[in-house]
């Protein structure tokens, strides 16, 4: 057990967890679980938040002040957001295609569909002419709610939870065409720093301070760079830390979230039956662009190692990234692993994963993409090719301004329903599964910027590779 390597130990983990969950449902033990095992999941996500915030600071700084030639900076920012930009519009346009071939909205009943239908046509009388976000729209909408009875859909639940992501919705879209640029600068340095949220400015902060830093000339700024490069291995030495302890993390995560799921086993494989078919058109996409896509990429520009190395090297990040949902949370891992376990130089893993957790969300883009059709097929809706590249542009955005946090992508799912005028209450019908699907692909999205980082490494010529 004691050589067993990390992500062995993990998966045991998760294992573990999944099926502590069902018999401690099975048994009645779903409150002890809560009270007594799920903490300890919250814990892990709360150290790994907070080192995020500082590791990040630091391995910019440290990363851009040593970089020798400072010109490079602005050739590696416009290839790092580029083939972000690339990926995250292929991922799109997997999903498109694979929910327009399969349609796993026709597979429901033929009444559905046409009460679906009619609920819709009732829903979008009501609401023409009126903004779709105002609070009429938003106290209640009865065509909606009878729609929601029909359909015998497992989202009762889901509903009162997509108002209040309504909500928050409503907020993102209020701003104007640049405000992403004005909330990328930060007004107040450590009240960014203080909010997870806020990665994008102390991303900005660290790229200019580390710019400062290498124009400045050595021996006056010789402690500060010592002090910097210094304080960012402590916090990697923090990361190998705890991740000795991941495994039981991993089995206290996962038991948790199920337990806090669903009360009987039953009602866990019940809400997948219902939406079974999205479930799996989903899980298709996202498992192609894991299998198919990055491999594809990769074995293409990085020639000395195979996807398997790769996918074992970074599969500590991978199995994190399923167990907490969470890119933002699993970013310090991440950077741990392409660094010591793929040859990295930190100058490149320092500056690229950060901003591919923040605005890189494949896995993310794929799936909005896969839901707005799925739903509109669901009411029988059939979309022009003009919304469907709407669709590809405002999935693109949205992923991109989606958090690395749990259920980010269901909050900007709103926005590409909404641009393509369909019911933005619809996402209640897919909430009930939408916890295990955020997990494969929050596993998608971390594996993109993975991958995107080692094959810039590549083209730099800062890949150390150790077979
Ligand atoms: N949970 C995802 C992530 O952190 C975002 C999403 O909800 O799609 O990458």
């Amino acid at each position: 057990m004691k050589n067993l390597p990390l992500h062995w130990k993990i998966i045991i983990g998760l294992v573990l967890g999944i099926i502590w969950a069902f018999a401690a449902s099975a048994l009645g033990w779903n409150q002890f679980t809560r009270d007594w095992i799920d903490p300890f999941g919250v814990i892990f996500i709360r150290i790994l938040k907070f080192i995020a915030v500082p590791l990040v600071l630091f391995s910019i700084i440290s990363g851009i002040s040593g970089l020798k030639d400072i010109s490079k900076l602005g050739r590696l920012g416009a290839k790092t957001l580029g083939i972000y930009l690339v990926t995250t519009i292929a991922a799109v346009g997997v999903g498109l295609l694979l929910v327009n071939l399969i349609k796993p909205g026709a597979l429901v009943d033929e009444d559905s569909r046409i009460k679906n239908r009619l609920a819709y046509e009732a829903w979008a009388d009501e609401t023409e002419g009126v903004e779709i976000l105002d609070g009429k729209y938003l106290s209640g909408d009865e065509a909606y709610a009878e729609f929601m009875d029909d359909a015998r859909i497992a989202a009762a639940s889901g509903a009162d939870v997509a108002e209040a992501k309504m909500q928050a919705a409503a907020k993102a879209k209020e701003q104007g065409p640049l405000s992403f640029l004005v909330e990328m600068v930060p007004e107040n340095i450590v009240f960014s720093i203080s909010n997870n949220a806020l990665m994008l400015q102390v991303i900005f902060f660290a790229i200019f301070f580390g710019v400062s830093l290498a124009a400045v000339p050595d021996e006056k700024v010789k402690s500060v760079k010592k002090f910097i490069d210094g304080t960012n291995e402590v916090f990697l030495k923090m990361v190998d830390v705890v991740m000795q302890a991941a495994p039981f993390f991993v089995f206290a995560l996962m038991a948790g979230v199920l337990a806090n799921m669903a009360d009987t086993p039953g009602e866990v494989f019940e809400i997948f039956i219902g939406l079974g078919s999205y479930s799996i058109v989903l899980t298709i996409g996202l498992a192609f662009m894991i299998f198919v896509f990055y491999p594809l990429i990769l074995i293409s520009v990085v020639k000395e190692m195979s996807y398997k190395e790769f996918f074992k090297r970074i599969s500590p990040a991978q199995f994190l990234a399923f167990s907490t949902s969470s890119s933002a949370a699993t970013l310090p891992v991440t950077m741990e692993c392409v660094e010591q376990n793929i040859g990295v130089s930190r100058n490149i893993t320092g500056f690229v994963l950060p901003i591919g957790a923040t605005v890189n969300m494949d896995g993310t883009s794929l799936y909005q993409a896969v839901a707005v059709i799925f739903l509109a097929q669901l009411h029988m809706v059939d979309l022009s090719l003009g919304q469907q590249l709407t669709i590809v542009l405002t999935a693109t955005l949205a992923s991109i301004g989606s958090a690395a946090v749990p259920s980010a992508g269901l909050v900007m799912l709103i926005i590409v329903l909404q641009s393509v005028g369909l019911n933005p209450l619809w996402i209640a019908i897919i909430f009930p599964v939408d916890r295990i699907l955020d997990m494969i692909r929050t596993v998608v999205n971390v594996t993109g910027d993975a991958t995107v980082s080692t094959v810039i490494a590549k083209s730099e010529g800062e890949l150390n590779y150790q077979p």
